[in-house]
């Protein structure tokens, strides 16, 4: 799959449907596959982070979740063309599992979130199967349990929902005790769908606006926000030196 080199992360040129597909295949062999869709401030954490950027480079797919890497794409001249969010891609795949009959573990959330969006699922989707859930606030000494409890589930697929980059660490610390095919990081993916919290309107993430209407709806992610401008002057700066243009 083609790639391109943004500050050291190695992030999948693909557009939505192609990322499901890419996992559907991944779903055929048996082990564990990891799916992450880092946004610029995640990017930048790898920047500065090298054991977190090594786990986002050993990812089996790894989308750009957030206009600002595809905007980095463009400076980097390998046009990513859209935007492949985790949340998407996500409903791309529950889309496909509920027909072909893989199953599916939620976890993460606050306690009840993945039970509610459960129940939003199977609403929507009577014959998915949903392997469990459990909600993601733990301490380390639960880990174990966790992994024992995935196994024991027969899940496929889990989603792993603790916010970043705390969901890849996890992913990447417990790839090889997992029996499942794939592990994919979707941040608030589950409170979408549990209706805990609410997507951006279509007019906003068309025009590459998201962050904004984030900005607006919770104005403390200010400081967080801050990542995308210096995200942006390090892709000028320093971006060519990694992509080889
Ligand atoms: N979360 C969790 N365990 C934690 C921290 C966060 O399950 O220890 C969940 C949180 O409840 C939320 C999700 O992780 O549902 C994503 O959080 P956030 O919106 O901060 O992350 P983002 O999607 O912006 O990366």
């Amino acid at each position: 799959m083609d790639k391109v080199n943004i500050l050291g992360v190695n992030v999948d040129t693909v557009t939505i449907p192609e990322a499901v597909d890419a996992i559907m295949e991944m779903m055929k062999e048996n082990r564990p596959h990891a799916i992450y869709t880092p946004n610029s401030e995640i990017i930048m954490t790898a920047y500065h982070d090298e054991k977190f950027r090594d786990i986002l480079n050993h990812a089996d797919l790894l989308t750009a979740d957030g206009i600002g890497v595809v905007y980095a794409s463009r400076i980097l001249k390998r046009p990513i063309r859209e935007r492949a969010a985790g949340y998407d891609i996500a409903c791309g795949v529950i889309d496909r599992i509920a027909k072909s009959g893989e199953s599916l573990f939620l976890f993460g959330g606050k306690p009840g979130v993945a039970e509610i969006a459960e129940k939003n699922l199977l609403e929507k989707y009577p014959k998915l199967k949903i392997a469990g859930t459990r909600n993601g606030y733990f301490k380390p000494e639960d880990e174990k349990e966790i992994v024992s409890e995935i196994n024991k589930s027969g899940a496929d697929v889990v989603f792993v929902c603790l916010g970043a980059p705390k969901q890849e660490q996890w992913i990447a610390r417990h790839l090889d005790q997992l029996k499942v095919k794939v592990l994919m990081g979707v941040g608030g993916s589950l409170d979408v769908i549990a209706g805990t919290a609410e997507r951006a309107p279509d007019f906003w993430c068309n025009h590459g606006l998201e962050w904004f209407y984030r900005l607006m709806k919770q104005p403390s992610r200010i400081g967080r926000m801050m990542a995308l401008p210096k995200f942006a002057l390090t892709v000028l700066i320093h971006g060519k030196k990694y992509s080889g243009e």
